[in-house]
């Protein structure tokens, strides 16, 4: 993990590391994709227009309502709001609601009483949004159907793995 983040200092990409808690109980991977959904870095619909990969912006893949931006992906979006609240329920916490990406990486702050319980939840909230960019590729690459049962089942067993693999608990 040290030798990633050295590695991003050592390149331009160097905004906002300090911002992003990586955790080492979830694969890198994970974190590095979770740094750069923080960093508004994600090939999203409405990023590849401006960089005139695409001719236009278009609809979010899962809900046909907005443009795709990375907030909307992970925070307003129909599907991102089921899952917040699955997860909410699944974690026995109060309703999550975010409105900003910097919402979601600061949710396991608002975990009380104990560090190991906030790390957990930050796994959980890292592999979330994670799920729903497998999800939301798989919609736009394989036309696979928004099923958003199944991205909690795979965010839950992906915790299960990652989080009892690597915490040795
Ligand atoms: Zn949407």
């Amino acid at each position: 993990m040290a030798n990633v983040k050295k590695l991003l200092v050592s390149t331009e990409v160097t905004i906002g590391l300090d911002l992003f808690c990586w955790n080492n109980w979830i694969p890198l991977k994970v974190n590095v994709f979770g740094w750069r959904c923080l960093q508004n870095r994600l090939a999203t619909l409405v990023e590849l227009a401006r960089r005139k990969i695409i001719p236009d912006s278009k609809a979010c893949p899962m809900c046909g309502c907005r443009l795709e931006t990375s907030e909307h992906l992970f925070t307003s979006c129909i599907v991102a709001c089921l899952v917040w609240h699955n997860i909410s329920t699944w974690c026995k916490i109060p309703q999550i609601f975010v409105f900003s990406l910097k919402d979601i990486f600061d949710l396991h702050k608002f975990i009380p009483n104990s560090n190991r319980r906030m790390r957990i939840f930050q796994s959980i909230v890292l592999i979330a949004c994670w799920c729903i960019w497998q999800a939301r590729n798989k919609r736009i690459y394989e036309e696979e159907n928004v099923d958003v049962q199944k991205i909690v089942r795979q965010i839950k067993s992906y915790s299960f793995l990652w989080i009892k693999a690597r915490s040795r608990r």
